[in-house]
């Protein structure tokens, strides 16, 4: 079968968060089992872009409203990523540094979608499954069915994935001009509370709607910021595929990443040396259990409490953990852990900014992750650090609740709370500050969750056997 991915990322071409290990390794496992799998994404100026060759696979030229644009299809050369991956390039629009955040993203994502489909409109064969991947994609299906230049791609079955549903790429009707030529009749597929919403066109045009968790399914409608009643009534199309890894690249025995590399049979050695070297770089005691956070600073991981939780563990718990934190986003968020470093030297430290080497040597030489999320779709952090022997501590939430069980009960491995608040936090960072004083206990959790098969193999065959249900429709 031949699938086409669409994204605004994939690693490493382009990363911001975990669309980009997605759409980075799933096409690889699906290639693996025998299928063509394709990614097309914008062009970004990214190191990947300048660093590999491509070649021009296709030219043309569409009308967004009153603008008019030529774009050009790159292709990477020598199939590095193990598929074949397809650059969208539209001068001016498209080629910038960073992936998101520019005011003209409604412009920018409508003309890549648009490029997308005008290309794929000019194939002599139709493709077996066109996949899309949260809001900036989603208005494919849409564009597949009711734009009267694409109709005949109407039969092509679409899928829609969603990682993150509380972004959805809401536009004014008066941008409705730059959509092509489509048929009016059909307004109420884009419209949602009076405005044009990608993300709830595609739930309500797409063959199947997935997202990366089976929590997370049940969660969106609950709380799907203002969709809850389309995924209430679309539920029937709606399904929860969790996840995987990529096992070679998050691979503790050759991530080049590391220090030392390790297996289960000689974790603890391992870790001690990774966790050595980061204490050495970030000034901070060896002796004593190291908690790190990695991931976005945004309301939806709940790093805001950080600060809080951390000042608290210290005054209730005494100094008898250190923290090491890496990430970035709410400038407020990250002056105040920053600000941390001079009030706890030799017991905290925090990197602000992405850091990809960084992160690896964090899972390796951490003994706890801290994911305190208030919404995590699917979360990939818990699932490195478990093949890493780091052990996480979660809020019950999304794909952390799918992927996460206490230690507390049967077969259990990880600290799982309830609620995302301070009190909560610092409780578990509690619990895991006396389960390392319990060195046999800890040498037996890391056994076995470095154990733990998150890999994309079984998640793979899911979406494989989702194409192939709307296939035979
Ligand atoms: P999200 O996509 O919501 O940000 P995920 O858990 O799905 O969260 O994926 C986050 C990915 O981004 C992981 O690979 C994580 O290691 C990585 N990551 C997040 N922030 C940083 C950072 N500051 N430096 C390095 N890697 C980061």
């Amino acid at each position: 079968m031949e699938i086409i991915h669409v994204s605004a990322e994939c690693y490493p071409y382009a990363k911001v968060g975990g669309l980009a290990d997605v759409v980075g390794t799933l096409p690889k496992y699906q290639q693996q089992a025998g299928h063509v799998a394709k990614v097309v994404v914008p062009m970004h100026r990214t190191k990947f872009l300048y660093d590999n060759e491509w070649t021009v696979e296709h030219k043309g030229s569409f009308n967004m409203g009153s603008l008019y644009f030529d774009y050009t299809i790159i292709k990477e050369k020598n199939n590095k990523l193990g598929f074949d991956l397809y650059c969208v390039d539209i001068y001016g629009l498209l080629d910038r540094e960073k992936v998101y955040t520019y005011d003209d993203d409604t412009e920018r994502f409508t003309a890549f979608q648009i490029a997308v489909v005008d290309w794929i409109a000019q194939w002599e064969h139709r493709p077996g499954v066109v996949h899309v991947h949260d809001h900036h994609t989603a208005l494919i299906p849409f564009m597949m069915q009711h734009c009267f230049a694409y109709r005949h791609l109407s039969g092509v079955p679409t899928v829609l994935t969603i990682h993150n549903g509380q972004y959805q790429g809401w536009m004014g009707w008066d941008k409705s001009n730059y959509i092509p030529a489509w048929d009016t009749w059909q307004w109420g597929l884009l419209d949602w509370s009076n405005t044009i919403n990608p993300l709830a066109c595609g739930v309500k045009c797409a063959d199947r709607v997935t997202t990366v968790s089976p929590s997370y399914m049940e969660e969106l409608t609950e709380n799907a910021n203002g969709l809850e009643q389309l995924f209430r009534m679309e539920r029937m199309k709606c399904t929860g595929i969790l996840n995987g890894i990529d096992t070679q690249v998050w691979d503790p025995e050759k991530d080049t990443y590391i220090l030392d590399n390790f297996s289960i049979s000689d974790a603890e050695a391992g870790k001690q040396l990774n966790k050595k070297k980061l204490c050495d770089d970030f000034q901070l005691d060896m002796e004593k259990p190291l908690f790190v956070y990695i991931g976005r600073m945004v309301g939806e991981k709940a790093a805001d409490l950080l600060p809080q939780a951390i000042n608290d563990a210290f005054s209730h718990i005494g100094s008898k953990m250190n923290f090491l934190i890496l990430g970035s986003g709410d400038p407020s968020v990250e002056e105040q852990l920053s600000a941390m470093n001079k009030g706890y030297v030799g017991y905290y430290n925090s990197q602000i900014g992405y850091n990809e080497k960084l992160s690896h040597q964090m899972y390796a030489g951490a003994d706890f992750l801290l994911m305190p999320s208030r919404v995590e779709p699917c979360g990939l952090n818990q699932m490195y650090a478990l093949r890493y022997g780091t052990i996480p501590i979660v809020r019950r939430t999304g794909g952390l609740k799918d992927t996460v069980i206490d230690f507390g009960e049967p077969n259990g491995y990880g600290i799982c709370f309830n609620y995302a608040t301070v009190w909560d936090i610092t409780y578990s960072i509690h619990r895991a500050v006396e389960l390392y004083d319990d060195k046999e206990k800890m040498k037996s959790i890391i056994g076995q969750i470095m154990k733990i098969d998150n890999s994309w193999e079984t998640s793979s065959e899911k979406y494989i056997n989702l194409y192939q249900s709307i296939r035979q429709i």
